[in-house]
């Protein structure tokens, strides 16, 4: 099986100013991209061949965990902002982040510090366990939460391709900004 990349749902300009037209172009166009054709060229004959993304994520490691891993995670970090979202958290996954983070202002500022706060290359995760108790972690370069069990729910790219060309160094105002293009919908749905 040949993984493609999906269309976004949104178009190229439909970001900014949070993600301007030209990141969206290198960083889904070019670098999703590469991950997604690397990864068909690595299963070719091999026993992930004809698997899940996601069990190839958790099952293999190396190059094909990297680019699998990374094909993945893109995916759901582009296909949870959208420039006319709903801009809280919802249902149930409201109720629980208050729960467990204080506040929903209280969660962002901790979230914001996890992503400003990772060495390197990597994600910042919001996840949940099995009892929909909520995790928020860090994960270097193509590390996913699912490969431990849990079940992510919201992601941040905290790789310098994600914002240099938009915010230079600027790495935390960059994380400040997401929460304006973030949809709470999609988000909050994902923990139901
Ligand atoms: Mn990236």
């Amino acid at each position: 099986m040949k993984f493609t990349q999906p269309r976004l749902p949104y178009s190229i300009d439909a970001l900014q100013p949070v993600i301007s037209p030209t990141t969206i172009d290198y960083h889904y166009g070019k670098h999703e991209k590469a991950y997604i054709d690397n990864l068909n060229t690595l299963i070719e004959g091999t026993e992930y061949e004809d698997m899940a993304l996601e069990k190839i994520i958790c099952e293999s490691d190396g190059k094909i965990f990297n680019n699998a891993s990374q094909a993945w995670n893109h995916i759901f970090y582009f296909f949870q902002f959208s420039p006319n979202g709903l801009k809280d958290p919802a249902g149930a996954l409201h109720d629980k982040i208050v729960e467990t983070f204080g506040s929903v202002d209280e969660f962002k500022k901790k979230f914001e510090e996890a992503g400003a706060t990772l060495f390197g290359s990597g994600w910042v995760w919001l996840s949940a366990d099995d009892k929909g108790d909520l995790y928020i972690t860090q994960g270097k370069d193509a590390e996913n939460p699912m490969t431990k069990g849990l079940r992510p729910i919201l992601v941040f790219d905290v790789w310098e391709h994600a914002y240099y060309l938009d915010y230079q160094n600027r790495r935390a105002e960059y994380l400040h900004k997401l929460w304006d293009i973030v949809d709470w919908g999609i988000v909050s749905s994902r923990y139901e």
